[in-house]
C-alpha cells in the first residue's frame, strides 16, 4: 500500500465519518489524492489489498452515500482545479475541472471571470480570452447546497429547483475522465462512446476492453434518480452520471456553460392553504410561462420551523418571513431579456394567485442580486433547519439520522 497516500485516520478527521445524513460511519485509512496518478495509485492499492473505498466530494449528499463502512475514505477535496476550456460544436463554452471543484467557488471564478490559467494550454487560454470579452455565462446547475462538489453532483445526477428549466447536471456535461476500480482510465466524450442498442464497448486508455451489458428496463419519463442510466445507443458517460460512484471514480468533467440571462427574478408567493398553493401550481405549468426557471414548494410545517428558527437562533435572525402565518408558499424564478417582459410575467402569476384565492399582495419579488441573495437564503434555511433540528434531537437519542430523498408523482397521479 502507499503509505504516503492512504494513510491511517486520525482522531481528528472524524468529519470525513460522516455527511449531511448525520449517519455516522467508521474507516481505518484515509486518502486525499492531489492528481489523478495518485487517484489511479490509491484504487489499484486498495483492489490489490481488497480494502473497500468509501468514495466522497464535499459530503453535502443527504443519503449517507459518502458515509465509509469501514476501509478506506477516498476524499476528492484536494483534487480541485480548474484545468482548461474550450468550445463544443454549438459554440458553447466548456470547461474541464476536476472533480474536488466546489460549486460556490466555481461559480465565483465564472461570475468575475477569474481562473488560474498559468498552466493550462495554449487553446484554452485563447478560448478564456474570447470568455472574458463575451457576455457573462453561467453553470446553471443549482442543487441548493453551493458547497457540493463537482464529482458530487456528477455522480448524484444533481437537480434542485431550477432543473424545472435545465433540467439535472447530466444534460450539461460533455465529458468524464473516469477511473475504474483497478485504476484503469477511460475518457469519454458525449457522442463519441456509444452503446449499440443495450451493449456498450468500452477501451480504457490502457488498452483494456470492457463489455458492458446495460439494463433492459425503460426508464420512466419524469424526474428520476434510481438506478443506473439506460437506454438503446445511449452515451457512454451518461452511465457515469448518476451512477454514484459504484462505477468508478470521477476525475475530471467538462461542464457546457449557457449565457447568464439579462434578467432574474425571484417571486414568492404565500397561500393560505395548502390546495391553493398546488392549484397555483398547476395553473402556472398548463400556462407554460417560457421565463419559468424554477418552481418550489414550502409546505406549512416548513414556514413554521423556519419562523420558530428565526425566533429563537441567532444564525437565522436575518430571515425575512410574513408577518402571518401562511399554510404554504411557492418559489417562482423567472428569466427573461427585459424587465417589462418580466413586469408582465410578474402580473400573469399575480393573476394565477387570485385565480387560486389568494392575494397578489402577499408576494415578494426579488429583483435585484441582493434580493435574491435573501430569498437564496430563504430557500437554504429550510433543509439547514431541518438538519440543525436532527442534531439537536440526537442528543436525546443519538441513534436518529435523517434520510433526506425526493419523490416524483405525474401531476395527473396526484390526489
Ligand atoms: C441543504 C441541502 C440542500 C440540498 N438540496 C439538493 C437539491 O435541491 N437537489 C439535489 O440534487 N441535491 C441536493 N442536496 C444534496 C447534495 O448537495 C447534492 O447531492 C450534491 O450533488 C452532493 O455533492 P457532494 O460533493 O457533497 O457529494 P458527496 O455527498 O460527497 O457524495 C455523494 C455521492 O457521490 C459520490 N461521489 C462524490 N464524488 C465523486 C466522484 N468524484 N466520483 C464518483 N463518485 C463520487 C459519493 O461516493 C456519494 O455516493 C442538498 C444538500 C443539502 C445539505
Amino acid at each position: 500500500m502507499p503509505q504516503d497516500l492512504i494513510r491511517p485516520m486520525t482522531s481528528d478527521q472524524a468529519d470525513y465519518l460522516r455527511d449531511e445524513s448525520r449517519l455516522i460511519g467508521q474507516a481505518e485509512w484515509i486518502a486525499f489524492p492531489e492528481t489523478e496518478q495518485q487517484l489511479r495509485e490509491i484504487l489499484a492499492s486498495c483492489r490489490r489489498s481488497g480494502r473497500p473505498v468509501t468514495i466522497q466530494g464535499a459530503r453535502t449528499g443527504i443519503a449517507a452515500a459518502a458515509v465509509p463502512a469501514g476501509g478506506v475514505v477516498l476524499s476528492l477535496t484536494r483534487l480541485n482545479r480548474v484545468r482548461g476550456m474550450k468550445q463544443n460544436a454549438d459554440g458553447r463554452y466548456v470547461l474541464c475541472a476536476e472533480s474536488g471543484v466546489i460549486l460556490s467557488r466555481l461559480r465565483k471564478q465564472i461570475e468575475d471571470r477569474h481562473f488560474a490559467v498559468s498552466d493550462w494550454d495554449e487553446p484554452s487560454r485563447q478560448i478564456f480570452e474570447q470568455f472574458r470579452r463575451d457576455r457573462t455565462q453561467i453553470f446553471t446547475p443549482d442543487p441548493t447546497e453551493a458547497t457540493a462538489s463537482l464529482g458530487g453532483m456528477v455522480a448524484c445526477n444533481a437537480s434542485g429547483a431550477r432543473s424545472y428549466r435545465y433540467g439535472p447536471v447530466r444534460r450539461h456535461i460533455q465529458g468524464l475522465r473516469v477511473i475504474l476500480a483497478d485504476g484503469q482510465t477511460l475518457d469519454l466524450q458525449r457522442g463519441r462512446e456509444k452503446a449499440a442498442g443495450r451493449t456498450l464497448n468500452l477501451t480504457t486508455e490502457q488498452g483494456g476492453q470492457l463489455r458492458i451489458d446495460l439494463p433492459t428496463y425503460a426508464l420512466p419519463q419524469v424526474k428520476s434518480a434510481a438506478g443506473y442510466y439506460a437506454a438503446d445507443d445511449m452515451d457512454a458517460v451518461d452511465l457515469f452520471i448518476g451512477s454514484d460512484g459504484t462505477l468508478g471514480v470521477v476525475s475530471q468533467i467538462e461542464l457546457v456553460l449557457q449565457p447568464l440571462p439579462d434578467q432574474i427574478w425571484g417571486v414568492t408567493c404565500f397561500f393560505g392553504e395548502e390546495e391553493q398553493a398546488w392549484q397555483f401550481t398547476e395553473q402556472v405549468r398548463a400556462a407554460g410561462e417560457t421565463g419559468l426557471l424554477a418552481l418550489e414548494y414550502f409546505d406549512r410545517q416548513a414556514l413554521a420551523l423556519l419562523a420558530r428558527y428565526k425566533a429563537g437562533h441567532p444564525a437565522f435572525a436575518r430571515l425575512e418571513l410574513p408577518q402571518r402565518p401562511f399554510g404554504a408558499a411557492i418559489y417562482c424564478e423567472l428569466q427573461g431579456e427585459r424587465e417589462d417582459q418580466l413586469l408582465e410575467a410578474v402580473a400573469r402569476l399575480g393573476r394565477q394567485m387570485e385565480h387560486a384565492g389568494a392575494s397578489p399582495e402577499d408576494s415578494w419579488v426579488a429583483r435585484t442580486a441582493f434580493d435574491r441573495d435573501q430569498l437564496l437564503f430563504f430557500r437554504h434555511a429550510a433543509p439547514e433547519c431541518v438538519n440543525l433540528e436532527i442534531d439537536r434531537n440526537r442528543q436525546r437519542e443519538p441513534s436518529l439520522t435523517k434520510l433526506g430523498t425526493d419523490m416524483s408523482v405525474p401531476n395527473d397521479k396526484l390526489p
